[in-house]
């Protein structure tokens, strides 16, 4: 393919490109003796062999490895090599503004993380644009964007600054043209939505092509899965709706400003107290569940974003979590800012604790009964830092009872469907992008290994993760 023409497509979105910085392919690459990902175990290999940003050939142990000319040997013996992770949740627009802080300061941490993609999710269009050309002339510094459709909301929107406020069906249809055709995958349906609105959100992604994601609140994710949702973001949008009718129900942020602060507690109380008895057992339950299977909607549970921000932000473990100190200081100094004013009451921390515990044995239930689970953080929310989050997370689906192999999978395999890339990145094998991180520990042992990093391959790309996060 010539480099204009992916140049081309990577301007619509469909897929970025790796080239070198001077827009030449990279070398070629040799990892040598590296046990191999298979989705459930490690195969060792001779050699895996990288031409052209592509994945040539896996050479199994004894079989001979063929040395493209000017190839760049990596030894990988004693290592584990991994496709590329793709974040799963994660926005370039949002809140960063806020915090004075450049989308492209933070891009590095991706990379160094093992993050070669980003799947937005709920981004400002011009700025998304603007990583994808950086992402496509800075391959050695940041990792691949597949684009979001800003948020659609109910008017005014819950955030302002990345959504759409929408408050007829008759407006959707040119804003989803207008989006597909600038390259946007993934359409976000959010919190104030209701099924009305939705369902033609849906309908025009839909006629586009396009993935029609969703938070919800307002709409019942049984009737979201019979008008055709493919994926539903973080465990919430499960959990909400598995609770009984007769716990009052949480406020959006303009809907409890005529409140007291000790009304707003008092309501967020009466709420826990109510939803930690939540009866997963319940046909309620069953029902949404065997749904979710049925129909194939991804769940994103970002646990992290529950731990660190929702729930339980002034707690040890999060305050003084160390992938903080990886943080830019501005970053750390605006999430600070926002959760100190948030004003958790150490009354209720107890029972948040116990809710967090809820959303996690629910995350393993829903892995246990068969639905596909995707892997991400919601980052730059408060103190789900960037690119090591990402770790966090898997660390938190594995610490509720999933498979270390199974996590590996949906932050690979599973997410690259979510943003139509199944057959290019996600999994390691012939033909396909290469896409890779080397490790020096077994992840299988140790979800935690994850964070051993080696060498990142972003694109045929070698990137070394020490000098990203200089
Ligand atoms: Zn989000």
């Amino acid at each position: 393919m010539t480099t204009l023409l992916k140049r081309l497509l990577a301007l619509l979105g469909l897929f970025g490109v790796a080239v070198g910085a001077d827009g030449a392919e990279p070398p070629a690459l040799v990892i040598r003796g590296a046990s191999v990902f298979t989705g459930d175990a490690f195969a060792p290999s001779a050699a895996v062999v990288v031409v052209d940003g592509r994945i040539l050939a896996i050479v199994p142990p004894g079989g001979a490895v063929t040395v493209p000319p000017g190839a760049i040997e990596v030894d990988g013996s004693q290592r584990f090599l991994l496709p590329g992770f793709i974040d799963g949740h994660a926005h370039v627009s949002h809140l960063l503004p806020q915090a004075g802080v450049t989308v492209e300061e933070i891009l590095p941490h991706y990379l160094a993380n093992g993050i070669t993609t980003l799947r937005a999710a709920g981004d400002t269009l011009d700025v998304q644009q603007r990583v994808q050309r950086y992402s496509e002339d800075h391959p050695e510094r940041a990792p691949r964007l597949v684009m979001a459709s800003p948020l659609f909301d109910k008017q005014p929107p819950y955030h302002a600054g990345v959504s759409l406020g929408i408050t007829d069906p008759a407006q959707v249809p040119p804003f989803v043209e207008e989006m597909a055709a600038a390259g946007v995958w993934t359409f976000k349906i959010y919190v104030g939505m209701d099924r009305r609105i939705g369902s033609t959100i849906i309908r025009e992604a839909h006629r586009h092509g396009r993935w029609a994601t969703a938070h919800l609140r307002k709409y019942h994710p049984l009737d979201a899965m019979e008008d055709g949702i493919d994926s539903l973001e973080h465990i919430e949008s499960v959990f909400n709706f598995l609770t009984p009718p007769e716990v009052p129900e949480w406020l959006l942020r303009d809907e409890r400003t005529h409140m007291s602060v000790m009304a707003v507690e008092g309501l967020r109380r009466k709420i826990l107290e109510e939803q930690i008895k939540t009866d997963y057992s319940h046909p309620r339950a069953t029902e949404l569940i065997d749904a979710l299977v049925r129909n194939r909607v991804a769940v994103n549970p970002t646990l992290v974003v529950y731990r660190s921000w929702m729930l339980l932000s002034d707690t040890p473990e999060v305050r003084e979590h160390p992938d903080l100190q990886r943080t830019p200081r501005r970053l750390l100094d605006y999430w600070l800012s926002i959760a100190d004013g948030a004003g958790a009451s150490p009354e209720t921390q107890e029972l948040r604790r116990k809710q967090f515990a809820k959303l996690q044995e629910l995350t393993g239930l829903l892995y246990r009964s068969g639905v596909e689970l995707m892997v991400g953080t919601d980052a730059p929310f408060p103190f789900c830092p960037p690119g090591f989050s990402f770790h966090q997370e898997m660390e938190l689906m594995v610490a509720s009872g999933i498979p270390p192999a199974a996590v590996l999978v949906a932050a690979t395999k599973h997410n690259a469907r979510a943003i139509n890339l199944s057959s290019e990145i996600g999994e390691i094998a012939p033909g396909r992008r290469a896409d890779l991180v080397l490790l020096d520990a077994n992840p299988l042992e140790d979800i935690r290994n994850t964070r051993r990093i080696a060498a990142v391959v972003r694109g045929g790309l070698l990137c070394d993760p020490v000098s990203l996060l200089r």
